[in-house]
């Protein structure tokens, strides 16, 4: 940001017009589809009209997904990263984000300037335009974030399309995200995704934010399925135990299905820059999930992850 910066103590200070004129400096650089960006009453952007629009919002609340202690990049970088995830997730390329800020007048102004920071950094490398938004005052810091994205119609992956025989993978190590900061430096999934849906056309996708059970669970109820997966297979974050890569949550990482055929294309490439770890399979019976452990039988696993309320 520019050296009058200095001149700001706290976002009091600053008042919301300087907020915006700020910001919007920050934001001018001409991007594709951009016709009008911050600075109007609203944005005007060019659609690719074959496409499918996706459209998505996730808000960060102070003291429920982040403190003040975190680092303020870090923070930024989720806000919009959580988004892009679930653009990914549906297998989609991100496009446009507008931004709201709710938070105290007494916020100390480098903790917002650094917020944003880790935000337009991480908008940058996913080619995510940010181009509008609103700031308000509030007794916390709220950030919320809406992003579009597109995809083309046929690439579109929802979770309702497993079928009994599909092969289940994942995109990445699971399990203490939060204790090992993941959450704050995880990379969207926005490559593997548009490679699976060009390639492999996954049966049904979702990202992890909620942990493997919970939201492989949303997948199966979904698709009228059920599914088991085995522990021995389960990509597992450093010292992350069983229950943590099950229920930890905000991991992040993608869960697919692909039909045998595609499933067994996809474990034979040699792949470098990209993970794809298999972890167990879709079944035709209703009873939920099932896992087999590393020694003993297959049970029926409990439900554990993260509910909001
Ligand atoms: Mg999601």
């Amino acid at each position: 940001m520019s050296d009058r910066d200095t001149r700001f103590k706290k976002l009091s200070d600053l008042g919301e017009f300087g907020l915006i004129d700020l910001l919007e400096k920050e934001t001018r650089s001409p991007v594709e589809g951009v016709v009008k960006g911050i600075g109007d009453d609203t944005a005007v952007l060019r659609c690719a009209c074959r496409s499918r629009v996706l459209f998505t919002t996730d808000m960060l609340v102070e003291g429920i997904h982040f403190t003040q202690k975190m680092p303020p990049r870090g923070i930024g970088h989720k806000a919009i990263a959580v988004n892009i995830s679930d653009i990914a997730a549906m297998g989609g390329s991100p496009k446009f984000a507008v931004v709201s800020l709710g938070m105290p007048p007494s916020i100390p102004w480098p903790l917002i300037k650094d917020i944003y920071a880790g935000m337009r950094k991480t908008a940058r490398q996913f080619g995510v335009a940010i181009v509008g938004g609103d700031t308000v005052k509030s007794p916390q810091i709220v950030i919320n974030v809406a992003l579009l994205g597109e995809a083309r119609p046929q690439d579109v992956v929802g979770r309702d399309g497993a079928r009994a025989g599909d092969e289940i993978f994942v995109t990445g190590p699971l399990g203490r995200s939060l204790e090992s900061g993941w959450h704050l430096k995880f990379i969207p999934r926005v490559k593997e995704s548009q490679y699976l849906v060009q390639k492999f056309k996954p049966t049904a996708m979702i990202d992890i934010s909620d942990g493997l059970a919970a939201d492989l669970n949303h997948v199966l109820k979904a698709s009228r399925v059920g599914a088991v997966i085995e522990e021995a297979l389960i990509p597992q974050r450093g010292r992350a135990q069983l229950k943590e890569a099950l229920g930890g949550g905000e991991d992040f990482e993608l869960l697919f299905t692909l039909s045998p055929r595609h499933a067994d294309t996809l474990r034979k490439r040699k792949l470098k820059n990209m993970s794809f770890y298999r972890i167990g399979t879709i079944t035709s019976d209703r009873k939920g999930l099932w896992i087999k452990p590393r020694d003993g039988k297959e049970q029926a696993l409990k439900l554990s992850g993260y509910t909001h309320f």
